[in-house]
This record gives structure tokens, sequence and C-alpha cells, in this order.
């Protein structure tokens, strides 16, 4: 999904395979704290409009990482109202090369994380639950 909006944020077709070792830096943790106290599940739509409570007929993959990285059905809205997908924390951890200044910029906009956090599940690192016939498409 291509989405040309100002609200949203890491919708990016990563080309290179993610890294092995996830980045665990305060840009993933910034992510990972809006992730975790995110608002509102939906649907974000091509217009950059958000429909709350109401799920995608489908996931994405990971472009790069196929496989078992995938979102969820789902759409998030993060605390300062911006609109992510749960592959998210997957992305800036494991693609950090990938993303655009544009991501950098509005990731560095969300609130810190405090030191207590929690790092991330491999779950939130984008393992999805899917059995591996539904990863062949
Ligand atoms: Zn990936």
């Amino acid at each position: 999904m291509k989405v040309e909006t100002s609200n949203c944020m890491l919708y990016i077709h990563p080309t290179k395979k993610g890294l092995d070792e996830p980045i665990l830096d305060e840009l993933t943790m910034k992510v990972l704290h809006a992730v975790r106290n995110k608002t509102a599940k939906g649907v974000l739509h091509q217009d950059g409009s958000f429909s709350k409570d109401i799920s995608t007929k489908g996931v994405h993959h990971c472009t790069a990482c196929g496989g078992n990285i995938h979102s969820g059905s789902q759409d998030i809205m993060l605390p300062n109202g911006l609109i992510t997908n749960t592959l998210a924390v997957h992305y800036v951890a494991k693609h950090r090369g990938e993303l655009t200044q544009e991501d950098i910029t509005k990731i560095n906009t969300l609130a810190e994380c405090a030191d207590t956090c929690v790092p991330p599940t491999e779950e939130e690192l984008g393992k999805g639950w899917m059995i591996d016939y539904y990863s062949s498409y």
C-alpha cells in the first residue's frame, strides 16, 4: 500500500533483507513506545482518512523479508495522531537504512521512551502468527 499523506509514517517497501540483529536505539524505542501506547486501531485509507475499529481483508508482508514477517490486519493510531502499521517497529529496527528522512523526522517527534521500557518481543519486531501456507503469497 502506497499512501501519500502527511499524517502517517513508515509505509515503506524495503528492498534489502532486514538485519539479523535489530537496532535497539532511541529511535526504535520511541516507535515501540508509541505503538504500545496506541490510541486506536483501524484502517488508513488512501486519502489519509482513518476508520476506527475496522480491519483490512489482509495483511502486508515486509517486501524484503517476506515469509513470516507481516503486519496485522489493522493500522494503528499513535498518541500524537500519526498513523502507522504494525510493522513499524520491524522497519525501524531492521531496515534503518531504508527509512525516509521524512519518517525519521516524524519518529523524532514521538515521546521519549522511559529507561524502563521493555525491549521489543519477536512479535513486536514483526514475526507473525501465520503459518507458512499463508506466507507464500
Ligand atoms: Zn523486513
